[in-house]
């Protein structure tokens, strides 16, 4: 399900330009506009689901497509060694700006914990 106004499904449509770094059935994966780390690639459904709560409770399997497609996009930057991190801002008071679930995939650089 694709929702008109929304910037991620415009991404999955061809209709915003991204640079795609890995592409599955149900999955795209793309580098942030406004990359945090050396690695910096967001992976989503193609379907329209706004949350990671959400998409876990309506679709397991295909949240755990993403994060084994985040992991893949770590191996392809070779962060994997080292370590990354995968994030889901979840709700406006995380950071939540676009309410099509994707994982942030970050690397490339040390990571601080706790993250600000
Ligand atoms: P959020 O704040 O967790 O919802 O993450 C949204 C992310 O989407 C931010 O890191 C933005 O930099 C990123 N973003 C916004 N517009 C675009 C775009 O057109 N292409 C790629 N990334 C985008």
């Amino acid at each position: 399900m694709t929702q008109h106004d929304c910037l991620f499904c415009k991404i999955v449509s061809g209709d915003v330009p991204a640079t795609v770094v890995r592409e599955s059935a149900r999955t795209l994966a793309f580098r942030d506009i406004n990359p945090q780390a050396p690695t910096h690639v967001l992976v989503i459904p193609k379907e329209h689901h706004p949350t990671a709560a959400e998409l876990a409770a309506s679709d397991g399997d295909l949240l755990a497509e993403i994060v084994r497609e985040a992991h893949e996009v770590a191996v392809d930057d070779g962060v994997a060694g080292t370590g990354y991190r995968v994030v889901f801002n979840t709700g406006p008071g995380a950071g939540q700006t676009v309410f099509h679930v994707h994982a942030h995939v970050l690397g490339g650089r040390g990571l601080n914990w706790p993250p600000g």
